[in-house]
């Protein structure tokens, strides 16, 4: 049940190399653990679960900022939109209207990252190259309407596979994608981060180009998913 903090350590020293930020994922995983991270001086922690993220908001620390790494469904956003830091895995128009909505509703603005699917696999969420150009297009037209979200960046998961050139090039892609809409921006619209990286293969997100890795099993050990309350 214990953090790793040797390797929390050692990922830190690595990621400062890189000028990119650590997104500790404390899914499935005690409020205890997030608390010893916390006490290390760790912020920045990752949620898939909306009802398990909202339990664990409410008792921990004002100060964390919580990302939203799972996929979202659009009558959910309402319970995470008071404090949410920001959302990982947006998809589809829908689901950024109604972050707007509810961003309104909280007085705030949401920032978002567009979710694309570089994987080889079938299972993973996310836009294809064609749905990206087309939801950026949508976005940086109806600027007017969407005031309160700013997309912010993209984010995207490699194969399942040990397979570490076919993870570069998974990378390697995305990371053609950000530079190319990183010269387009909108009061709404402007990509300064790319989250990529996770225990098996942040080291290659990095040298990939990736400014904030998402990890979780390397920290807290890995998942038992038996074990959620
Ligand atoms: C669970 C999860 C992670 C962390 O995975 P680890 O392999 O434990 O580091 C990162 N990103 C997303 C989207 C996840 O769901």
């Amino acid at each position: 049940m214990a953090i790793n903090e040797q390797q929390y350590k050692a990922i830190k020293k690595k990621l400062n190399n890189y000028k990119a930020t650590l997104v500790a994922v404390s899914k499935t995983k005690p409020t205890a653990d997030i608390e010893a991270l916390y006490a290390l001086g760790q912020r920045d922690f990752g949620e898939n679960y909306v009802q398990e993220l909202t339990e664990k908001q409410a008792q921990l620390p004002a100060d964390i900022r919580w990302h939203f790494i799972g996929h979202l469904q659009t009558n959910k956003v309402k319970y995470i939109a008071p404090f949410v830091h920001l959302i990982h895995c947006v998809d589809d128009v829908k689901l950024l209207k109604e972050i707007n909505k509810q961003a309104i509703k909280s007085n705030k603005i949401i920032d978002c990252l567009l979710q694309v699917h570089i994987a080889q696999e079938e299972t993973k969420f996310g836009l294809s190259d064609e749905e990206l150009a087309a939801i950026v297009q949508e976005i940086i037209l109806t600027d007017s309407t969407l005031q309160n979200i700013r997309v912010k960046g993209l984010m995207g998961m490699a194969s399942n596979t040990e397979d570490k050139s076919k993870i570069r090039a998974e990378f390697n892609h995305l990371k053609s994608l950000f530079d190319k809409y990183k010269s387009l921006s909108s009061s709404n619209f402007q990509l300064i981060i790319l989250s990529m990286g996770m225990s098996s293969d942040y080291e290659i997100a990095l040298e990939e180009g990736s400014t904030m890795v998402r990890i979780g099993s390397l920290l807290f050990g890995a998942r038992d998913y038996n074990e959620v309350d």
